[in-house]
């Protein structure tokens, strides 16, 4: 492996003889000499690769082939840039076109491609600023929740991504089937006898349920992977396929639940800021200004707080701004969110308190027996970026509530028996991967900071 730019960026320039690969971003020319500007994704910065006027009749075809979006490889010698632009530049003296990319079909071309246009070729996209940034901010931050989480003693535990349990409710869910739905609808018979787990299996819409077990074995757990939800809303803040975090603690409260959210999410928000100011610096300068400032507050200022009951009042006052009523026993709407957090307290939220219709059915109850001590936080531009609760531990109480509910009991056996042996009080929450990303980058469509996005009718694959 050759060093990176990145790497090539960081050392002090003395003439050395560096070796760049990557690929050309723009070319231009002046009198005296060609310049190219070579990316390689170690970070935002180009290569600015000079190449004087004089280059010979295989250099002068090399560089008339070094299109934008072609792979070179620039041999020279690395020296302070002389120019205003950049910290230090590669003075070249030879240059390799490895894949060619002609401009009269390659669709990224040097003006500026709308965020729809490049949704469109998922498998090019990574090659541009915005998306080259958002990848490396995804990464870090990948690697951030791992941190936070072992720094403290969590352990990471993996949770299958097929169920049988209709976990929570918390959204329709996509089943997993070796049936001949063609078959089935001739017939006008379902035999799950016959499919591959005999009985209708799922793919899950949270780790948590199976998280617990572990949580009331290792004390302080983790799960981070991917979840599905088939709900069929088309919004800029749901996939259908997305990465949720979902730690849960054994011997915890609702309130060291908020701690744990608050200081996690602020240890994200700080290591962006830290490790990922280019990416950062770029975000604010071309899609969401004011967007580091606003972290860098997130970082330092404590989180506020309401019940669901006062938030529920406040909204009341404002009536008249919203498309859905707000009323006690209402599920919050984004746009109620957004208002609580942007126009009533200037940044995250959280809310504690839910009525227990609105919430799943394992949320602890609280003694008034109309709400449960749940807690959601909430942040401007989207809303709720965490949805979290102290869990029903008592065995009475939660077999009540899966009745009441009309749950099978007896899918939820081994969550009884959590309750039935060395039961503990315990909390947890998920935070919603992309979710993060969007709050971090100041992206405003979930699809754009996911790789390759699953959404409804969404059919790039
Ligand atoms: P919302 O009300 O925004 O639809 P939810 O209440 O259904 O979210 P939870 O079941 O509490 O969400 O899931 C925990 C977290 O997972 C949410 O706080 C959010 O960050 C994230 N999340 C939920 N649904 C989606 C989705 N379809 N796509 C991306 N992230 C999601
Ligand atoms: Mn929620």
């Amino acid at each position: 492996m050759i060093p990176t730019v990145k790497e090539f960026l960081s050392t002090v320039p003395e003439g050395q003889n560096v070796m760049v690969k990557g690929w050309v971003r723009t070319k231009r020319q002046t009198k005296s000499a060609t310049f190219v500007e070579v990316n390689d994704g170690s970070s935002m910065t180009n290569m600015q690769c000079v190449f004087d006027q004089e280059s010979s009749g295989s250099e002068a075809e090399a560089l008339e082939k070094a299109t934008t979006g072609a792979s070179v490889a620039v041999e020279g010698i690395l020296i302070a840039s002389p120019g205003s632009g950049q910290k230090a530049e590669v003075k070249a003296k030879s240059l390799r076109v490895i894949g060619e990319a002609p401009p009269d079909t390659y669709p990224l071309q040097k003006k500026a491609h709308s965020l729809e246009f490049l949704r469109e070729i998922s498998h090019l996209r990574p090659r541009t600023n915005t998306f080259g940034a958002i990848a490396r901010v995804r990464n870090r931050m990948a690697f951030a929740v791992h941190q936070f989480f072992q720094e403290r003693g969590f352990f990471y535990v993996h949770t299958p991504l097929i169920t049988a349990s209709d976990a929570e409710g918390a959204g329709a869910m996509f089943q997993v089937t070796t049936l001949d739905l063609e078959r089935v609808a001739k017939t006008g018979i379902v035999d799950y006898d016959k499919d591959f787990f005999g009985k209708p299996s799922f793919l899950t819409v949270s780790g948590q349920l199976n998280v617990e077990t572990y949580c009331e074995a290792l004390g302080r757990v983790y799960t981070f992977g991917p979840t599905f939800r088939a709900e069929n809303s088309n919004t800029t803040r749901h996939l259908s396929e997305f990465w949720m975090i979902e730690p849960e603690i054994a011997f915890a409260e609702l309130e060291d639940n908020i701690t744990l959210a608050k200081d996690f999410i602020q240890y994200l928000v700080k290591t962006a800021l830290a490790d990922c100011a280019e990416d950062l610096a770029f975000f604010d300068a071309r899609i969401q200004p004011g967007l580091v400032a606003s972290l860098s507050k997130v970082v330092s200022d404590s989180f506020s707080r309401m019940t669901y009951t006062e938030a529920v009042a406040e909204l009341e006052k404002h009536k008249a701004e919203f498309e859905f009523e707000p009323y006690w026993g209402c599920d919050l709407q984004s746009e109620h969110e957004k208002f609580l957090t942007e126009k009533v307290v200037g940044g995250p939220l959280v809310v504690t308190d839910y009525p227990k219709e609105i919430k799943a059915f394992y949320m602890k109850q609280n003694p008034d027996e109309k709400t449960v001590a749940a807690m959601d936080v909430l942040v401007p531009r989207f809303g709720e970026i965490i949805g979290g609760s102290e869990r029903e531990w008592r065995l009475d109480l939660l077999e009540k509530r899966i009745e009441e509910l009309g749950l099978n009991k007896d899918n939820y056996w081994w969550y009884l028996d959590l309750r039935r042996f060395g039961s503990t009080p315990h909390a947890g929450f998920g935070l919603g991967f992309e979710r993060l990303l969007l709050y971090v980058t100041g992206m405003t469509n979930i699809r754009d900071v996911i790789p390759f996005p699953r959404a409804p009718r969404l059919a790039d694959f």
